[in-house]
Parts: structure tokens; sequence; C-alpha cells
């Protein structure tokens, strides 16, 4: 039987210490960290996260700021937009959910973001400072991840962590943070050759593909930790992970379950980035 890693248990007890050095900061300085979140267009999974991230910062007392732009927004209007929020004082964070409407270049709108603001940590230029390990924000899920592994004590140090899946958002971020705490690190992808075999040497398996209950027993070791960052919808339209969590919960040493691991983490993450946006923009160190 595995350990259950509540990522809503972490995500709570993160919130409740990034509420206190929020109010800590108020105090002392009269600075409320501000959160800009853009939303193009009407795409209802985008409104639920958006509007989860605004509750997110009435939660810890920031300042959300939110544009809710039309679908036919053009892509001068969201860069002049962008342009206003890099110069504003208040505004110590900018996040443009994603994805855009097909017209407009989400690669130019991403780097047109003040890297000092870019709490997504997708500019060019935070993506090349984590390469170097010399980094102001991480990306979201990957943090989240970390924050995870150590809240329940997870040694990363000469272990054996196999990342499956290399995007831009997670999979390639998150082998460079396992490999930056000197984790022994493989990437695979869908061109892997026996990635059941591969998987199965990991003493922790980070698995972030998209594809639902992928990841069976035989490709996990017994006792390994097992970290699932899918989000799916099975056959009976449940929510699940990419991890067949029935069959690999009882090998696994410790397990993230879909919903309530790695998800609730993202958010929370997000919000500690911006906190720290705000005090790196007012010379304040953490
Ligand atoms: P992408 O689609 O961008 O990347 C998927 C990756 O998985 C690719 O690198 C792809 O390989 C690889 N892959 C696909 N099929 C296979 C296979 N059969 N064997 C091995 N590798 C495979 O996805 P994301 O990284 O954006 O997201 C992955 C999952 O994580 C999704 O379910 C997403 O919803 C979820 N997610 C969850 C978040 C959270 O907050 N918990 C946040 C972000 C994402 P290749 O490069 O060769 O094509």
């Amino acid at each position: 039987m595995a350990q259950i890693i509540s990522g809503k248990a972490v995500s709570a007890s993160v919130r409740e210490e990034l509420k206190k050095e929020t109010a800590a900061l108020i105090e002392s300085s009269g600075i409320y960290p501000g959160l800009a979140v853009i939303l193009v267009g009407n795409d209802p999974a985008s409104q639920v996260y958006v509007r989860n991230k605004q509750l997110a910062c009435e939660e810890l007392g920031f300042h959300p700021f939110e544009y809710k732009l039309g679908e036919n927004t053009t892509q001068e209007q969201l860069l002049d937009l962008i342009n206003v929020l890099n110069k504003d004082p208040k505004v110590h964070g900018i996040l443009v959910q994603l994805p855009l409407p097909d017209h407009l270049d989400e690669q130019s709108v991403l780097y047109s973001i003040d890297p000092a603001k870019d709490v997504d940590a997708f500019h060019p230029m935070n993506v090349g400072r984590i390469m170097i390990g010399s980094y102001s924000f991480l990306p979201c899920t990957p943090a989240g991840v970390m924050e995870l592994l150590d809240a329940s004590g997870i040694e990363i140090a000469g272990k054996n962590c196999v990342v499956v899946g290399r995007s831009n958002i997670v999979g390639k971020p998150m082998s460079m943070l396992l490999l930056q705490r000197s984790g022994t690190v493989t990437i695979c992808h869908s061109k892997t050759k026996n990635l059941k075999e591969v998987c199965a040497e990991a003493d922790i398996l980070v698995v972030a593909i998209g594809k639902p209950k992928f990841i069976t027993a035989d490709m996990v070791k017994e006792g390994a930790v097992v970290i699932d960052v899918g989000i799916n919808r099975d056959e009976n339209n449940k929510l699940c992970g990419d991890v067949d969590y029935e069959s690999v919960e009882p090998k696994a040493g410790y397990i993230t379950p879909v919903p309530g691991g790695v998800g609730p983490m993202t958010i929370t993450m997000l919000m500690k980035n911006t906190l720290r946006a705000a005090k790196m923009q007012n010379g304040i160190e953490d």
C-alpha cells in the first residue's frame, strides 16, 4: 500500500504560509502583491481557471487585476495591454491564460511580458535561468511537484528519476529541477524505446503525457514514488491521471491521486511566484 501524497493538504499549508507572508508584507510596506490575469475569448475551461486564480488572490490578500478581452482582440491590442501592465508598479505578476484564439501569436505575446513579472516562467529568459540553476521563478506545475516531494520527505539526490513527457511547461523543466537536486534523470517521450523497462527502473517516476491510465503496474518498480501530473477524462467521463491508480497504488511507495495531487499545487505556486515578484520589484529580500 502506497503512502498517498495529498496535494490538497500540502497546498493548504503552503497557502497558510503565503497568507502570513503577505500580511507581513502589507503591514511593513503597504505593498499588496498584484496579479494581472488576461483572458482572451470565451473558452469555458479557461474561464474556470481564471476564476480560480482570482479566488486564490482574494484568499491570500493579493490585488487581482482581471482583463477579459473579446474573442476578436487583435495582437496589437493585446501587446498594448501587456505593455501598460509591464509598466504598472501595482502589477507584480502578469499571466496570459492559454490557449489563445488561433489568430494570435502565442509566442510573441508570452515573450512581450517583462521577465520580472513573468510569474508563469514561460519567457525564454526565465526558461534559460532554470537551465543554469539561477532562477527567480519556476514554472508552477514542476515547482508544485518539487514541493510535494519535499513535503513528503523524499530524498532526490542519487535517485533514478524518470520523467515521461518533454513539454516545455512540464516535462523539460521538471527534468531540470530533479537534475539540480542531483537526481539521475532520464527523459522519455513518444519515441522512447522500451518505455516499460525504463519506467520500471525509476525510484521516482513523474508522468506528464496526457493519456488516461497509461502507466500500469508492470511499468512501476516496487516501492517507487509515482507522481501523476496528467489530468484526463476516462471512458466514464471521470477525472483521472496518466497513471492507472488502481493497479499502481498497491505497488508504489508513494503516489499522488488525481484529482487532489499535483493539480491543487499549480495555482498555489503561481501565488508564491507573485509574492516573490512583488518583493523583488520592491527590493525586498525573501
Ligand atoms: P503535451 O501534450 O504538451 O506533452 C505530452 C508529452 O507526452 C510529449 O512530450 C509527448 O511526447 C509525450 N507522450 C505522449 N504520448 C506518449 C507515449 N505514448 N509514450 C511516451 N511519451 C508520450 O502535454 P503537457 O505536458 O502540457 O501535459 C501533460 C499532462 O499533464 C496533460 O494531461 C495535462 O492536462 C496535464 N497537466 C496538468 C497540470 C496540472 O496542474 N496538474 C498542468 C499542466 C498539464 P513527444 O514530445 O514525443 O510528442
